[in-house]
C-alpha cells in the first residue's frame, strides 16, 4: 500500500472506505464522550472517549486508526500531551467528488505501536490509551482536523471549523464511502516546527 516515506514530499495512500470511532471498534461500545469538541473558551479541540467502568478501568484499552491513512507523527512531547500519534487520511467528499485531506489525533497514549511514515488500515491498532504520565485518569483524547499543517503547533492557528472538525459529527457523515481502488498521494512534512518537541 505504501511506499517509503520521503522527508518532505508525498505518500501514496488508500482513499478512506469510511470512518469509524477510534475505541470500542468501530461504534465506541463501552465508552462515553466525557468532553466534546468547544472551539469557544474554555476550549477543547477534540473528544475525550473515557470508557463506561470509570478511573483508570480503560487504562490500557486497544486505539484504532479511525480510517485507512499513514502516521504523520509520532512522539512523545510531553507536557499536557504525552504521546500523540496523528495520522493523516484521504477522502473523497461524495458532495464535491474531490479528494480531501484530514487528520486524526489520537493523544495521551500509554503505548505507541505505529511509527511516522507508516501506512495504517481502519481499525488498525496505533496505541493504548493512558494518563500521560497520571496527569488525567485514563482517556483518549481524540482530534481530527481539515487543516493538515497544525500538527503539535496549534497556537496562532484560528478556532474553527476550517481548521478543526467535530470528530463525531465527521464520523457519522462520513462512515461509509465507496472503495476506491487506486490510491493517492497525500502530501507529508506539512508540520510547523513544535517548541514543546524535541523528538526526531
Ligand atoms: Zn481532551
Amino acid at each position: 500500500m505504501l511506499s517509503a516515506q520521503p522527508a518532505d514530499g508525498a505518500v501514496k495512500v488508500n482513499v478512506a472506505d469510511g470512518f469509524d470511532f477510534p475505541v470500542g471498534k468501530p461504534d465506541a461500545a463501552g465508552y462515553y464522550k466525557a468532553r466534546g469538541l468547544r472551539l469557544r473558551s474554555p476550549r477543547h479541540f477534540g473528544e475525550d472517549w473515557n470508557g463506561r467502568g470509570g478511573g483508570d478501568s480503560d487504562l490500557g484499552d486497544p486505539v484504532y486508526s479511525c480510517a485507512d491513512g499513514v502516521v504523520s507523527f509520532a512522539h512523545d512531547v510531553r507536557q499536557g500531551w504525552g504521546n500523540v500519534v496523528l495520522i493523516r487520511h484521504a477522502y473523497r467528499d461524495p458532495t464535491s467528488g474531490q479528494v480531501k485531506f484530514i487528520d486524526s489525533l489520537y493523544g495521551h497514549l500509554d503505548k505507541m505501536m505505529v511509527k511516522t511514515g507508516q501506512g495504517v488500515k481502519r481499525g488498525q491498532q496505533v496505541g493504548t490509551i493512558g494518563t500521560n504520565r497520571g496527569m488525567y485518569p485514563a482517556h483518549l483524547h481524540f482530534e481530527m482536523r481539515h487543516n493538515i499543517t497544525i500538527g503539535m503547533a496549534r497556537s496562532g492557528v484560528p478556532a474553527d471549523l476550517k481548521n478543526w472538525a467535530d470528530p463525531t459529527q465527521f464520523i457519522t457523515k462520513y462512515r461509509r464511502l465507496k472503495r476506491e481502488w487506486r490510491g493517492v498521494a497525500v502530501p507529508t512534512g506539512t508540520y510547523n516546527e513544535y517548541a514543546g518537541f524535541k523528538g526526531l
